[in-house]
């Protein structure tokens, strides 16, 4: 029966707590739906990867995907000396090791949240939006002609706010655009058309403009920071997906400024890489002002619910990590200053990926940890979507509200 009410709860949530462990199990697609109203996050879309599919396309990719880790492994049967960094870096892998062997375990243990796995593609109706390829708004805001697009928000006939029009047309770039209605909002650019959440904002630019984000009072800050940097990684899979930053680059961000006078809990996804470990702990969180406090670990898994690849294989590990750490807008805070509820380390976050590079999303699971008063401020950097309540910034973050990434209605 205590599994039942935890299925349900799953269902209902899209977070599944495993008992005596510090691994959940989250559906990102119901966890997205719960910043709209009226519109779904299509789950054949979001999980266009790791279903097993008879389709075409996704056939061919697995191939693929199975011949490259095959490749690997043979590789990795040649015994190679390690580098120092790479020795470090496999002493971390093996500390955090257990944890995630133990959350896998969990994972494999609920037989009713795997049966319910293999739906979660199909829960709901099938899309049938065709998934065209429109210009990407990296390159959009780079003509000349960038200044001069407009959004159009197409309100509601029941629109909540006093005396609003059924229209507004805005600026699209290097503008703050706001949905302070209660309910989704349809949007257009170009003749396409995106889906605005209730209290969803976003201010899309290149990182030279963050700076008009930072608020002119500080108890107008922000408690809550996620930050998913475009870090440079040499893939040229990468390289033709978004464009990335050199390190140096991110050091210039003004998180402190961004911080609201109570603090701020600031999360940082980061790649397995050992380099950008160091460069984060030494380097990066210390120039920001942030104090490290926990790490939490994403761990990838396949509808099946078995991992994306092996647990060792050394440079395609089947997790990401999100560093914690909090910031407060004057030194002498930090000591004194406690989170509602102290982070714990090593928690574990088990998803079934979608688009690549996208994350899940995780601040609900880290807004019982952000300082300050409720309900949290919330902003993400370096967004690619929008969330009910929150800032989104970056220079695409309307790429997942396309309607595309919806159920047709
Ligand atoms: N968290 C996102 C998600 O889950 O979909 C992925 C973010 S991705 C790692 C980094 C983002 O930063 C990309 O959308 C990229 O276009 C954007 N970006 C790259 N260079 C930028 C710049 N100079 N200014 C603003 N955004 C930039």
């Amino acid at each position: 029966a205590c599994n039942d009410d935890e299925l349900s709860e799953f269902l209902e949530s899209g977070i599944y707590r495993f008992k005596n462990s510090n691994a959940v199990f989250i559906d990102p697609v119901r966890l997205l739906n719960r910043s709209h109203t009226r519109f779904r996050v299509s789950p054949s879309v979001y999980y266009s990867r790791f279903f097993e599919s008879k389709s075409k396309n996704s056939g061919s990719q697995e191939l693929e995907v199975s011949s490259d880790s095959k490749k690997r492994k043979r590789k990795q049967k040649k015994p190679h000396n390690l580098n120092e960094r790479e020795r470090v870096a496999e002493q971390r892998h093996q500390k955090v090791k257990p944890e995630l062997l133990k959350a896998h375990e969990a994972l494999l243990g609920s037989t009713d949240l795997l049966s319910t796995m293999n739906k979660l593609r199909s829960s709901f109706q099938s899309s049938t939006t065709e998934l065209g390829v429109g210009q990407s708004f990296v390159e959009l805001g780079r003509v000349w002609q960038a200044p001069m697009y407009e959004i159009t928000l197409n309100y509601q006939q029941s629109c909540v706010i006093d005396q609003c029009s059924e229209q507004r047309v805005l600026p699209l770039f290097n503008s703050l655009v706001a949905n302070e209605t209660n309910d989704d909002v349809e949007a257009e650019v170009l003749n396409r058309k995106f889906i605005l959440p209730r209290g969803g904002s976003f201010y899309m630019s290149e990182l030279g403009q963050i700076h008009n984000l930072i608020p002119a009072e500080s108890d107008c800050g922000f408690n809550l920071i996620v930050i998913d940097p475009p870090w440079e990684n040499g893939s040229a899979h990468q390289k033709s997906m978004y464009p990335t930053l050199p390190n140096r680059y991110f050091l210039s961000l003004p998180i402190k400024q961004l911080t609201h006078t109570d603090g701020a809990l600031v999360a940082l996804w980061i790649t397995n890489r050992e380099k950008l470990h160091n460069f984060v702990e030494k380097e990066l969180f210390p120039t920001w002002g942030v104090k490290y406090a926990a790490t939490f670990y994403w761990l990838k898994v396949k509808a099946d619910g078995s991992l994306i690849s092996e647990l060792d294989l050394f440079h395609h590990r089947p997790y990401e990590c999100l560093l914690l750490g909090y910031c407060s807008r004057e030194v002498s805070n930090l000591e004194n200053q406690s989170a509602p509820r102290p982070v714990k380390d090593n928690q574990i976050v088990i998803s079934i990926p979608g688009d690549y590079s996208r994350k899940p999303p995780v601040g609900d699971l880290l807004l019982e940890h952000a300082p300050g008063p409720k309900p949290s401020r919330c902003i993400e950097l370096f967004a690619r979507e929008m969330t009910a309540g929150w800032i989104s910034w970056g220079n695409e973050p309307l790429h997942f509200q396309e309607s595309k990434y919806f159920l047709a209605d």
